[in-house]
């Protein structure tokens, strides 16, 4: 019979809590939670729907998809992996769909009923739960300091499995000699200073590249012009891989887009093949393009709206190979995606063990979820991270 303590009712906290319950029915196992109720953040994934893992079809690279912690969730996944987690739900009635872009959320359409799923086979597995309960600090002996309602405590249990959540270690593990990896936020928009693109607001392109001039970040995927500046898939993506790169210039620099995704031949063969030569260049735009957003290309890379394509000149074309190749944008600031972002930073990997996310310095102290240098972009991987992390933390403990 052990006694373990888990810091943190969120994702990773109460499926390590259901799944030790299941694994050890004879343990005593409590969720400590700061806020009234566990899950809270888990209720509202997927703008309310949970997009709870992904299919990783489409993934060519696992770095491409967790920027941090690629090597461990490569292991991981072996472990537990997307499948495991439908199977481990799938037990318990939850059924699944999969989306054309490869995100998987429940037939309900309904995160709640992942919470209450977690929440019943925590109940039924004798998980006390603790909410408003706030760790203050996890000593090298394991005590866990808490304040509440009553005041300030303490509890010294067997073992403990800290699951926070991103951008909280610092708070608990201050003193511990644990390293920690300065927490910046991923997953956000850009504000461009360019007020002219700003115009095109809910403008939508296929396939772009972004890059990030003077670095080699890079991105593709669909673009969204907003009233703001840019969002949507490919923007999010480049927020995760240069998040630190961003954090540590201010998020100032300059955006870098190829328009058609595509190389420099390829460019120049598709205006080839646009060339009619009765035409206007502004009337005949590339089918991946708005007629607005060309209008607006054409007339950047100084080609008058009545320039006809027989008249356009070779200036006029590299111009125009130009502003589709790698046209740019000052960014200032950053902006919130639907209140959706991570925290990428936490308990440094070389901290745990791989085989278990059990601290090297502390033993008995385990680790899960967010509260890990691991996190991802968006399409239902962080989820993912949180189950992987949270089943191995369970079945390492003995
Ligand atoms: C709006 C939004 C939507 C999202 N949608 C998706 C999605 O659809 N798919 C996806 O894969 N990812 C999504 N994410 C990311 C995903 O929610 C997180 O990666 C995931 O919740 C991390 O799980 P976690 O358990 O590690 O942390 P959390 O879910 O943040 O849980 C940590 C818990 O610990 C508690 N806590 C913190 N400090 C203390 C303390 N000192 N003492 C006690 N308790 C404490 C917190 O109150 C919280 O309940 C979304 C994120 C947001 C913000």
């Amino acid at each position: 019979m052990k006694n373990v303590a888990i810091i943190g009712g969120g994702a990773a906290g109460c499926f390590c809590a259901a799944e030790l319950a299941r694994l050890h029915p004879d343990w005593s196992v409590c969720v400590f939670e700061a806020g009234p109720r566990l899950m809270a953040k888990l209720a509202v994934t997927g703008g309310g729907r949970c997009n709870i893992t992904n299919s990783f079809k489409g993934v060519e690279s696992l770095s491409d998809v967790y920027p941090r912690g690629t090597n461990l969730m490569k292991r991981l996944l072996h472990s537990f992996g997307p499948a495991d987690c439908l199977r481990w739900f799938g037990d318990l009635g939850v059924e699944f769909t999969e989306q054309p872009d490869h995100c998987i959320f429940p037939v309900s359409q309904d995160a709640m009923q992942i919470v209450r799923t977690l929440e019943r086979q925590m109940k039924l597995g004798g998980v006390q739960v603790f909410c408003k309960r706030r760790v203050t600090a996890v000593d090298a002996d394991l005590t866990v300091h808490y304040t509440d309602g009553d005041g300030d405590g303490s509890v010294r249990p067997d073992a403990v499995i800290v699951t926070t959540g991103g951008g909280t270690a610092r708070k608990i593990l201050a003193g511990s000699g644990i390293e920690l990896v300065p927490d910046v936020p991923s997953l956000f928009t850009f504000k461009l200073t360019d007020t002219g693109i700003r115009s095109l607001m809910g403008t939508v392109v296929g396939n772009v590249t972004l890059g990030l001039a003077g670095t080699r970040f890079r991105s593709r995927g669909t673009l969204l012009l907003t009233d703001w500046g840019v969002s949507g898939p490919a923007t999010l993506r480049l927020s995760s891989y240069a998040a630190r790169w961003l954090a540590d210039n201010q998020y100032r620099g300059t955006l870098l887009v190829n328009w058609l995704g595509s190389g420099e031949k390829e460019i120049r063969e598709r205006l080839s093949a646009m060339s009619d030569s009765t035409r206007t260049v502004s009337n005949s735009h590339p089918a991946e393009l708005s007629e607005r957003l060309w209008k607006m290309l054409v007339a950047r890379a100084g080609i008058r709206p009545e320039t006809r394509w027989a008249e356009l000149g070779s200036k006029g074309r590299e111009r125009l190979v130009n502003i589709l190749l790698a046209d740019n944008y000052d960014f200032e600031g950053r902006a919130r995606f639907k209140e959706e972002f991570v925290t990428c930073g936490g308990v440094a990997l070389n901290e745990v063990r791989p085989d278990t996310l059990e601290s090297r310095r502390i033993p008995g102290l385990f680790f899960a979820g967010e509260v890990l240098d691991i996190d991802a972009v968006t399409g239902g991987f962080n989820l993912q991270a949180a189950w992987s992390t949270a089943h191995l933390a369970a079945h390492s403990i003995n």
